[in-house]
């Protein structure tokens, strides 16, 4: 056993902590504490000299644990373990201080400040010769990835992780990927058709020899960890053989029972029981809507099989259940659009001529229903037309956040409605956003084309007897009341996370944001990974985004995936739960405490613990009714000693047995 030797480091962050807490009374106060070689202080703690100075210490002096007093541990702990490992000192050796966030942040009140962070640095000096030295584990990654979701998201990030040269399932939920993206007509601010570049994108990972396309599919359960997930899909009956399937059409052409199609056309038109979705669909392959074939309600038809050539029509397929070893999922489940039937003073339902922002985008699409054509329920050329921003979006009724995509859309369906109709078009808005690359240049296109723009929520729509709609609403700049008739009325709704989020994010062990988002692991510098390694973000699912921000979200969690697949192995984290076999009573509380699933019994009825599943976030450790289990670098023993040093006057520091003494 040697002597215990630490150093403190004590951080200015430029002025961020040193302007609130005196930095040179903490360092001496601590240097008396027992064991303390060397208490230092220094502007940027985290800058490479900084960094160097505790490594030289660690040579010249023989320390064996350092203290740095600095920021979060989440911003700057790792930096400061690959120092001291550079140093030849185990990383796990160290303990950091929050005096920022923590201290400095907090308070203007220099002295109650420069109190606490003496204690913080204080209870880490306690704490780290309590320290054992850990060792990272290995594992091998099973380098193929699954992606959830087809939209233009999923699509970008499976073309990218398979142009790299790895495998990927691509599970989407409905008969055709292509996401939102392939229901709009054109594109802000460029104005591309957007089926025009989104479909050799499809066409591409249609045919890719790297992707396996799974549509009509979902994830049923996942169970392993980062390199090793398990994955099980279900792959629903489509009542059509893909393999004999050529994509002719007839059977959809032929069959007799028309419904109103709610997904594609978002209410706006029709299609048969038997249907591709779209005529660019990938695949290329029709499905029988079950709850509307006459076959399947009332046991009779059979028209498509009949007329089909390749015998492809299959009224007895089941449901497959497939299952794929993965190393790393990109889940790319995109958005849903807010019900505007939800806040009553917009009347949506209450005339066919109120639509969303997404059914004038099939009115307007030349795929759509009319052919292109924008008429009014009645098949008349609008004169008038009003379109509302921020329906539902920053309104604490609804939904309390910008969905960021809208003002641009209703510029581009004001500047589409001018084009086709010639109508007059009103637009209601609280602000402009017009934040992206050419957007504030569009929006000003859109003003000299002559649009009519009211600053002000367009706060009511009524249905006047007459069918004509009139919208009520506050000029916010002249300072009164405006009220205008109009032919047709289009809702800007927010966006909002699909209604199973929940259920994706038990599946997935994912987080979720106060708005109901996924989680991110950190919302600027990790804005594509989550808390659970191996598992990655894509598009919407993450928050509002316009479609160029969608490609490079998901070019950015394919970048990861393809990193982690070249790595070959991953390091497991050591801070994890760790059982003492010989007090465990086999009692399976941890297996039922544990959120991660990663406790199980063992042969012997003992608890086990995965380490590549655990997280070290110590529910089992609190759970268990024997001590049985403790979570390696938080022991009971380091965390006294932690809370000692917050309590105790630096004079007592050595009255607890053992302490300082290196393990
Ligand atoms: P989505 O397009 O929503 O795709 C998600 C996919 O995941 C869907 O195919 C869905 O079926 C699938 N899925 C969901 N859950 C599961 C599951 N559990 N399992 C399997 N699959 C699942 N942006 C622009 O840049 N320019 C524009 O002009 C423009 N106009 C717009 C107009 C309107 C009216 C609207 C509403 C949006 C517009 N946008 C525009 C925004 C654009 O739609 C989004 O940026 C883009 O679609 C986001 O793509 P995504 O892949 O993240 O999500
Ligand atoms: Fe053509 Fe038969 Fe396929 Fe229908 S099921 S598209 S008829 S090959
Ligand atoms: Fe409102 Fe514009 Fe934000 Fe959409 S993008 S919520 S319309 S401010
Ligand atoms: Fe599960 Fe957390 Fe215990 Fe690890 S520390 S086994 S994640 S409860």
């Amino acid at each position: 056993m040697s002597e215990t030797r630490i150093g403190v480091y004590v951080c200015e962050c430029g002025i961020n902590i040193s302007a609130t807490v005196d930095v040179q009374a903490v360092a001496e106060k601590v240097s008396t504490v027992p064991g303390v070689v060397v208490a230092r202080v220094y502007k940027y703690m985290c800058a490479k000299p900084g960094q160097q100075m505790i490594q030289e210490d660690i040579r010249s002096l023989g320390l064996n644990r350092i203290v740095v007093a600095a920021c979060s541990p989440r911003m700057h702990e790792t930096t400061f373990q690959q120092a001291l490992a550079e140093a030849g000192l185990n990383p796990y050796y160290l303990q950091m201080a929050n005096i920022r966030e923590h201290v400095s942040w907090m308070t203007d009140d220099r002295r109650l400040a420069t109190e606490k962070a003496k204690r913080l640095v204080r209870a880490a000096v306690f704490r780290v010769g309590h320290q054992a030295a850990l060792e990272p584990r290995r594992a091998a990654v099973r380098k193929a990835a699954l992606v959830v979701g087809g939209g233009v998201a999923g699509i970008q990030a499976a073309l990218s992780i398979a142009e790299a040269g790895y495998p990927v399932y691509l599970v989407e939920r409905q008969p055709s990927i292509g996401g939102r993206m392939a229901q709009l007509d054109k594109t802000f601010p460029t104005l591309d058709c957007s089926l025009c570049i989104l479909g050799p994108k499809m066409v591409e990972v249609g045919r890719h020899p790297k992707i396996t396309l799974l549509t009509y599919s979902e994830v049923e359960n996942l169970s392993g960890f980062v390199g090793n997930f398990q994955v099980r899909v279900r792959k629903r009956a489509r009542s059509v053989d893909e393999q004999k399937c050529t994509g002719c059409g007839l059977c959809q052409e032929k069959c007799p029972t028309t419904v109103l199609d709610t997904a594609y056309e978002a209410g706006m038109g029709r299609r048969k029981a038997i249907y591709r979705p779209f005529a660019q669909a990938i695949p290329n392959i029709p499905v029988i809507d079950r709850e509307h074939c006459h076959f399947f309600t009332k046991g009779r038809c059979r028209v498509c099989q009949k007329v089909c050539p390749t015998g492809a029509v299959d009224f007895e397929q089941q449901d497959q259940f497939l299952d794929l070893d993965v190393g790393a999922i990109v889940v790319a489940a995109g958005y849903s659009l807010w019900d505007p039937r939800q806040l009553a003073q917009y009347s949506y339902g209450l005339s066919p001529n109120i639509l969303t922002g997404l059914q004038l985008e099939r009115l307007i699409s030349a795929g759509g229903p009319t052919g292109g054509q924008i008429v009014t329920s009645e098949g008349r050329t609008p004169q008038r037309v009003a379109i509302l921003h921020c329906v539902g979006s920053r309104d604490v009724h609804a939904k309390p956040y910008c969905s960021r995509i809208c003002c641009m859309y209703a510029l581009k369906h004001a500047h589409q409605i001018r084009e086709k109709t010639g109508a007059e078009v009103y637009e209601f808005y609280i602000d402009m956003r017009a934040f992206g690359k050419g957007y504030e240049e569009f929006y000003e296109r859109v003003q000299q084309e002559g649009v009519i723009f009211v600053r002000g929520r367009g706060a009511e729509v009524q249905v006047q007897p007459d069918g004509r709609l009139r919208v009520q609403g506050e000029d916010a700049n002249l300072g009164r009341l405006v009220c205008v008739d109009v032919d047709m009325v289009i809702l800007a709704s927010a966006m909002e996370p699909p209604a199973d989020t929940d259920r994706l994010a038990g599946l997935f062990r994912l987080g979720r944001t106060p708005d109901g988002w996924l989680a991110e692991a950190h919302p600027k510098l990790r804005p594509s990974e989550t808390a659970t390694a191996g598992i990655f973000l894509a598009g919407c699912c993450q928050g509002p985004r316009d479609i160029p921000d969608t490609v490079s979200h998901a070019d950015a969690a394919a970048m990861h995936v393809v990193r982690l697949f070249n790595q070959g192995e991953i390091a497991i984290a050591p801070t994890v739960a760790q059982v003492e076999e010989e007090k465990c009573v086999g009692c399976g509380e941890c297996v039922l405490a544990c959120p991660y699933s990663a406790i199980s019994r063992n042969l012997r009825g003992k608890a086990e613990v995965n380490p590549a599943l655990c997280q070290g976030c110590g529910t089992c450790a609190a759970a268990c009714p024997s001590h049985a289990i403790h979570s390696l670098h938080f022991t009971d023993e380091q965390m006294v000693a932690q809370i000692d040093g917050l309590l105790e006057e630096f004079v007592s520091y050595s009255s607890s047995q053992n302490q300082g003494t290196p393990k």
